[in-house]
């Protein structure tokens, strides 16, 4: 991890919660971290028991003799990732990338890093089911190399450590780990968050209770929110009636760094969308989201000359053809057998890239997402046209 010199101003720097979000393949113990997780909360909990309510839960830890929060984003699964940084800010400040040290590098895991090296936020690889007696450790780490996420001590800087969520061995030194990758960060200015100015969350996860009507999880990224305050997310406006906190208590205010519930919405905003307490910061916020160019040239500029492809195929004959023609420049982020889904079109987009389509028919209501999504879908018949054009980009 290279440390930044640490400007004096920042020495007192505020050390808000850091939001982390959890993301790996099916069945690599992302659950069971979690559960391990909160077990080592130790902040008084009423009932003794823990009683989540919201889509995200706050743990607190003795950490260098200090009391620290931390907030976990309970959502797991890609598409909700994916949403949470549609207007280019990323919902959690560190990401887990969670791989079992049993089976190693599997297909979500790749997706997995695709996301969070687009998403820019650090994060640390958690090698999970330490205990199983037919684990690889070593062999995971070889394939994470190949897959380019350098690992401390491999040449890389990131920092990687080995868990039994099953016997609870290193989930502590996981958190504080967690604490020490974000307060480098946060001294090397790398969050540009202000627990001081204007509000600004995003929404993680939304619904409409048939009682009380729409809920929405939103995560604080900047600045502070009151009960009774206005709230503006997209074209939807509410004013904040209840504010609850991850164990459902009513909360009168929530800062940097915390998850709520709020109730009061006109409408349930949608996951990814952006919620402020004026409608001239959130007027902002969006005209400079729109104002993006969707020319596929800008992406080659944006990623080092390489145009990230969603390949979707008929066949994994015709995926292999595809991936050994195609010009360098391209980068398969996903390939699979099948028709383009709703996930494919938003990983796309978070990730700013394109979805090529061989041999597949597009349902309408692909095209018509994509056309609202602003991600460009193309498909063929005939792979050397593919290759042509693609190259021709
Ligand atoms: P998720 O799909 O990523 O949320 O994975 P889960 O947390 O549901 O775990 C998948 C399976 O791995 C379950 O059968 C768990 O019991 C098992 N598992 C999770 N963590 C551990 C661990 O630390 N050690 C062992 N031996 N098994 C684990």
């Amino acid at each position: 991890m290279d440390k930044k010199t640490v400007d004096n101003k920042n020495v007192n720097k505020q050390y808000y919660p850091p939001v982390v979000a959890v993301l790996g393949h099916v069945d690599h113990g992302k659950t069971s971290l979690l559960d391990a997780i909160r077990k080592t909360n130790i902040a008084e909990r009423e009932h003794g028991g823990i009683t989540q309510k919201i889509g995200a839960s706050e743990i607190e830890i003795m950490h260098d003799g200090k009391k620290r929060k931390i907030t976990f984003i309970d959502t797991p699964g890609h598409e909700a990732f994916s949403h949470m940084r549609t207007r280019g800010v990323a919902a959690a400040d560190i990401g887990l990338l969670v791989v079992s040290s049993v089976d190693g590098v599997m297909p979500q895991t790749k997706e997995s890093i695709a996301l969070l090296k687009n998403s820019k936020i650090p994060f640390i690889v958690v090698l999970t089911k330490s205990d199983d007696p037919n684990k690889l450790p070593d062999k995971a780490k070889q394939q994470l190399i190949k897959e380019k996420v350098l690992l401390e001590g491999y040449g890389g800087d990131v920092p990687f450590i080995e868990v039994s969520a099953k016997e609870g061995v290193n989930i502590k030194e996981l958190l504080d780990l967690i604490l020490l990758v974000f307060d480098l960060k946060n001294e090397a200015n790398f969050y540009p968050f202000d627990a001081n100015g204007a509000f600004m969350g995003i929404v993680i996860e939304s619904k409409m209770d048939q009682r009380s009507g729409p809920r929405a999880t939103v995560v604080i990224k900047n600045g502070k929110l009151k009960v009774r305050e206005n709230i503006y997310s997209d074209r939807i406006k509410g004013k904040v009636r209840n504010m609850l906190s991850d164990i459902g208590k009513n909360l009168q205010e929530a800062s940097v760094g915390e998850a709520v519930e709020l109730l009061g919405f006109e409408k349930v905003p949608q996951v990814g969308s952006i919620v402020t307490n004026t409608p001239k910061e959130l007027e902002a916020l969006i005209y400079k989201d729109e104002t993006k160019s969707l020319d596929p040239m800008d992406m080659f500029a944006e990623d080092q000359n390489m145009l990230s492809v969603v390949l979707c195929a008929d066949t994994q004959g015709s995926i292999e053809a595809i991936t050994n023609s195609m010009p360098e420049k391209v980068k398969f982020v996903i390939q699979k057998t099948g028709d383009i889904e709703v996930s494919d079109i938003l990983f796309a987009k978070s990730i700013g890239a394109i979805v090529l389509g061989f041999n597949i028919k597009v349902k309408p209501e692909i095209v018509t997402l994509a056309k609202t999504e602003k991600v460009l879908i193309k498909t063929y018949n005939i792979i050397y046209e593919m290759i042509d054009e693609i190259s021709d980009f």
